[in-house]
């Protein structure tokens, strides 16, 4: 079957990259593509503490360089290319990257999320340098600090909450004057003596450089309109996830956010012979090791439907 990839992974997180490596130690010779955030969210921190194995540490594109290398290493064969559209109606599958067509028997969608952002310069600036979008990844780095969260949904609640472990104190800033959130998780929120509101309030800028860290935040009151500069050392944004599924939009099974669908606790997707995995499965724990750990699934999961097919 000359021109046809037993396995094609699209997306090289720590998802895509761990089905590289357990494909490519399996002899299936997957074809990867990077995508245009090659390593995926990992690249866009700094220090990761909390990835298995790495007791000192390890900076974010220096763990998914090592995620690479390994996959390499057993033969995966990664193009610098982003993968515009798929088509499953047709057995090989269709992959189409950078104006050509590539065919694959099996497919594995780990295209990820990516954290909503302000769309401010300064917050793409500073991002992994006091602004961050995962306060599990990154809370710890904030003891005793004064902290922002921007967003009033489940997201929000759940991360100010938990930095309230490390941060001295921590304040939501909300556009609107009610939570988007759970009744719950806004009570825990609310009683939390850490915790402090900021209402119909918006973020217009971030104030900071990269050595030093964040300083500050400019709010703006959208009732008054009215600006004030805030001291604060970190910015966690918590305003919700897109899952990277659009290039596959109409071809497979997604629910209502976009997140694709899988099957009994497995990767497959509604079209067999198609997995998923990571973060644009998962909305719910969206971790490396996570991550990581479906990619892995995806792996055997497509390693035994082939040998089914063979
Ligand atoms: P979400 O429910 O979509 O909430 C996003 C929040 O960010 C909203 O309050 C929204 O404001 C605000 N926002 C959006 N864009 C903004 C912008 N450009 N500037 C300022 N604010 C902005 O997202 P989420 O909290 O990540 O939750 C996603 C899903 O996961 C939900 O279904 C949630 O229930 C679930 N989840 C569950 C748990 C749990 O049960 N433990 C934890 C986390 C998430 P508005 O309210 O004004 O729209």
């Amino acid at each position: 079957m000359s021109g046809v990839y037993e396995v094609i992974i699209v997306g090289t997180g720590p998802a895509g990259l761990t089905v590289a490596l357990y494909a490519a130690r399996a002899n299936l010779k997957p074809l990867v593509f990077e995508g245009i955030q090659p390593g995926g969210q990992l690249t866009i921190t700094t220090e990761v503490e909390n990835y298995p194995g790495f007791p000192e540490g390890i900076l974010g594109p220096e763990l998914m360089n090592k995620f690479r290398a390994q996959a390499q290493r057993f033969g995966a064969i990664c193009l610098n290319e982003t993968v515009s559209k798929a088509d499953f109606s047709v057995k090989p599958f269709k992959i189409m990257a950078d104006g050509k067509t590539y065919l694959g028997e099996t497919v594995i969608i780990a295209t990820g999320a990516s954290a909503k952002s302000l769309g401010l310069a300064s917050e793409k600036k500073l991002m992994g340098y006091g602004v961050s979008s995962c306060a599990v990844c990154d809370g710890f780095f904030f003891k005793d600090k004064d902290l922002i969260v921007v967003g009033g949904g489940d997201s929000a609640m759940e991360e100010s909450t938990f930095l309230t472990k490390f941060a001295r104190k921590v304040s939501v800033v909300h556009r609107r004057d009610k939570l988007r959130a759970s009744k719950i998780m806004q009570e825990k929120a609310f009683k939390n003596p850490k915790i402090d509101f900021i209402w119909n309030s918006e973020v217009v800028d971030i104030i900071g450089e990269r050595q030093s860290g964040v300083k500050g935040v400019v709010l703006k009151n959208l009732v008054t309109g009215k600006t004030m500069e805030k001291p604060i050392q970190g910015v966690f944004l918590a305003i919700g996830h897109t899952p990277n599924s659009e290039s596959f939009r109409g071809q497979i099974e997604t629910d209502k956010l976009g997140y694709i669908m899988t099957k009994n606790g497995t990767t497959a997707t509604n079209i067999p012979g198609v997995f998923a995995c990571g973060d644009v499965v998962d909305h719910r724990y969206r971790q490396a090791v996570t991550a990581a750990g479906t990619g892995c699934m995806a792996a055997l999961d497509c390693e035994k439907y082939l040998e089914g097919l063979h």
